[in-house]
């Protein structure tokens, strides 16, 4: 009997899988690999030893994200995607050599007034639609001149904007986002970056110099749809184990509240793993989990370190057994359509109880 608690497995050899299926996409772009909300919650020390020697760089959203990637020999070049940074960090970003997103005056204002030891790469983040960062399609000139003209910015600008309904395949605003992009940009020197993992997928004219992708990375949709449909593989299985099977009469509430009574007598199956461990709560009746080769639905309230599964009259199931949460077996996305979560969420919602098992 091997009572594992839950537990993420993370498989190197998928995460390098998806970068290859991303580069026969956008076999022409330059990839930033975005690796914030540790990697996503697959662990961005693994992630980013495994992507380094296949990827041009990486996407982080806190400097302290960039400084720990830094701390454990990451030597590629480094993007704060969201030009998160304080007047006080300029320094620290020159000497570790942090490249940044710029999209206000203020942070303009500080690098042009910083005291730094080299010049920092900058990557000009302009609004074409997204409407939450960015300068706005009418400073682009002057903000291109100030920061050409600026000694701390190192003369190889960026430049960057974000899509906002690239998983919208019906929708043309991508293509009114990049056709501002692309004008806004013109005949002005430096190399451009709009696609996410959407603007990969679904718009191959988006893919320009460089590409930044996050959630396909991991093997996951960035819309409804299965990963698997674009040639994708999970990273991350999430199993915890049966920690007791039991007996169950016909009427029989199971676990707080009581809100689930058995229709029929069964065998009710306790997983060790709950909302304690970022599995979500408030889940709709029979979502599933994936329990020796079959799918049984989730019974009764997720408490905080297990939930409770109809694992059915006839089950054979034993203490110690293994239980999939999401994985290749159970797709993250159908949990995520099922809970009305994204998948974004629920990967970055585990909590630091969850064990990593790197494989
Ligand atoms: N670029 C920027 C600026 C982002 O904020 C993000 C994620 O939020 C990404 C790229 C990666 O997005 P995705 O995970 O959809 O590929």
């Amino acid at each position: 009997m091997n009572m594992k608690p839950a537990t993420a497995k993370i498989s190197s050899s998928a995460l390098k899988h998806n970068i290859q299926v991303i580069k026969q996409k956008a076999p022409n772009s330059k990839i930033i690999a975005v690796v914030k909300a540790n990697a996503y919650g697959h662990g961005v020390v693994f992630a980013s030893s495994v992507l380094e020697p296949l990827v041009d760089g990486f996407g982080v959203a806190r400097l302290e994200e960039a400084l720990a990637l830094r701390a454990n020999g990451i030597i590629k070049p480094i993007l704060l995607l969201e030009g998160f940074f304080s007047p006080k960090d300029l320094p620290i970003m020159a000497v570790s050599n942090i490249q940044t997103v710029v999209h206000n005056e203020e942070q303009l204002v500080a690098l042009e007034q910083a005291e730094l030891s080299n010049p920092i790469k900058v990557w000009l983040k302009i609004d074409t639609g997204m409407h939450r960062l960015g300068v706005h399609l009418a400073q682009v000139d002057d903000f291109y001149q100030r920061l050409k003209a600026c000694e701390n910015i190192a003369p190889e600008l960026g430049f960057v904007s974000h899509f906002s309904r690239a998983d919208e395949l019906d929708s043309d605003y991508t293509q009114c986002q990049l056709s501002r992009f692309l004008t806004a940009t013109e005949n002005k020197v430096g190399e451009r970056s709009i696609a996410a993992s959407g603007g990969i997928l679904f718009w191959a004219d988006s893919h320009l110099d460089w590409i930044r992708p996050g959630i396909i990375m991991y093997g996951i949709s960035p819309n409804e749809r299965i990963g698997k449909e674009y040639g994708l593989k999970p990273v991350m299985t999430l199993t915890s184990s049966l920690i007791a099977v039991r007996e169950h009469q016909q009427g029989e509430p199971v676990g707080y509240g009581g809100v689930w009574v058995s229709p029929t007598k069964t065998k009710i199956g306790v997983v060790a793993i709950g909302y304690g461990d970022g599995y979500p709560r408030n889940i709709p009746e029979n979502t599933p989990v994936y329990v020796n080769g079959r799918l049984v639905p989730i019974v009764g309230r997720v408490s905080m370190d297990m939930l409770t599964v109809d694992l059915g009259i006839n089950s054979q199931d034993v203490v110690g057994d293994e239980v999939i949460l999401w994985g290749k077996e159970l797709p993250i996305e159908e949990i995520a359509n099922k809970t009305g979560l994204l998948s974004y969420e629920l990967i970055t919602k585990l909590t630091p109880r969850v064990l990593t098992e790197y494989i």
